[in-house]
């Protein structure tokens, strides 16, 4: 029997992300054979090397439980609940980036990390009123012209996440 990979509410497409990879290991928080492997960031300082973890011990909170740990560097915005915090901290699937990145939050809670932003591969999003509104944002922060903003040629990695209670889009930036 194969048990089905859990929910993550908060990296809905870890899989195809490539942070939940099919690997076969005996997880080290769980001790079970596992067919699935979570492969992205976990910081640590009392994790064993080397560390497998399975992404039900990544869902339920017992790798971070147990070994004191976050898979997320990130900042956050202020007004989000605790329990949303800790969600995304403690039980959601870290990624890798070249900077610690800020997460952004709307309507109370952390939004939804939905990957990367290619506006090539996604034109659709750019005819969303809040897609333009954080590009706008962006482009002004990082001075360059909103359309050169849409080509990972500025070193300018662009993110995507959304708000579960009003489904509008925020954007974060990573920088190589
Ligand atoms: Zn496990
Ligand atoms: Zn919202």
């Amino acid at each position: 029997m194969t048990e089905p990979l859990p929910v993550f509410p908060y990296h809905p497409d870890a899989v195809n992300y490539g942070v939940v990879k099919q690997k076969a290991i005996t997880c080290s928080a769980c001790g079970k054979a596992r067919d699935w492997a979570y492969t992205g960031p976990f910081r640590s300082a009392d994790a064993p090397e080397p560390l497998n973890l399975c992404p039900w011990c990544v869902a339920d909170g017992n790798a971070a439980q147990k070994y004191g740990g976050t898979f997320q560097e990130a900042d956050f915005e202020e007004f989000v609940t605790p329990a949303s915090l800790q969600a995304v901290l403690r039980r959601t699937p870290g990624f890798p980036t070249m900077n610690p990145i800020f997460w952004p939050g709307h309507h109370g809670e952390c939004c939804i990390f939905l990957g990367d932003f290619i506006p090539e591969e996604q034109p659709e999003l750019l005819e969303q009123a809040s897609v333009r509104e954080e590009l706008g944002r962006i482009a002004r922060e990082v001075g360059l012209a909103e359309d050169n903003l849409h080509y990972s040629n500025n070193s300018l990695y662009i993110l995507l996440f959304q708000c579960s209670t009003c489904h509008s889009y925020r954007l974060s930036t990573d920088f190589s």
